[in-house]
């Protein structure tokens, strides 16, 4: 039985799988990501629609301070235009013209509330709108290019599940244990080629003995450089 030719397969196929399972997470970051966009689309109509209720306000006091002070300013021409000469009516627009400059200064001090307001909510949206820019750019890809692409990886998974318990059952138990261990330990490469004389995964260069022993299907040896067990075709 050749068990590293098993344990080099046991390998391909553990790495095929994990490259699976690290993709299928990156697609649910990108996915979830797009939840992300949701979220900031909300606080972009929220904001709108606070801001847009502002600004109402505000062109609303702006209409009223241009009414009264029209108004006013008619009171004021009628009062000195020399015209009326009846004390009682310059009397109310006397009082009519002290009324307007009350309400107009009113108006005047919820205007300047009403742009200080307006202020805050347009910077708010501008906030917004920004952080949708920065994530569209972060992003960037399309979600069901990528269902798709999620869709295929897990239906590949189980076949190559069923393979490595295939493989698995020819494995010696204390092989696989120690194939497991070196897999954990060695992020995820147990199994090295050698190619050129060399373990692929640290660059260690082969004595002509262990080129020999690696070469020889009966023996587990393992690379002096890294750990890990060598296989040569
Ligand atoms: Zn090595």
């Amino acid at each position: 039985m050749n068990e590293t030719f098993n344990l080099y397969r046991l390998q391909q196929l553990d790495t095929q799988r994990l490259q699976r399972l690290k993709r299928i997470k990156r697609i649910d970051q990108i996915i979830a990501s797009d939840k992300a966009v949701q979220k900031i689309q909300k606080r972009i109509d929220l904001a709108l629609r606070q801001h847009t209720e502002k600004e109402a306000i505000l062109a609303d006091l702006n209409t009223k301070v241009s009414e009264k002070t029209l108004k006013y300013k008619q009171t004021q021409a009628k009062l000195f235009g020399g015209k009326i000469s009846v004390t009682k009516e310059l009397q109310d627009l006397q009082a009519e013209s002290e009324a307007l400059t009350r309400t107009i200064q009113t108006l005047e001090d919820k205007q300047l509330d009403a742009i200080h307001e307006s202020e805050i909510t347009q910077a708010a949206l501008d906030d917004a709108h920004l952080a949708m820019k920065q994530l569209l750019n972060e992003q960037a890809t399309d979600n069901s290019l990528l269902l798709g692409e999620r869709e295929r990886l897990l239906q590949q998974l189980p076949k190559i599940n069923s393979q490595r318990e295939a493989l698995k059952n020819q494995i010696e138990d204390g092989l696989f244990e120690e194939y497991s261990a070196l897999f954990k330990a060695k992020g995820g490469i147990a199994v090295a080629e050698v190619i050129e004389g060399s373990c692929r995964a640290c660059g260690f260069e082969l004595s002509p003995t262990d080129l020999q022993q690696a070469a020889n299907p009966g023996v587990i040896l393992k690379c002096k450089g890294c750990g890990r067990i060598l296989y040569k075709a």
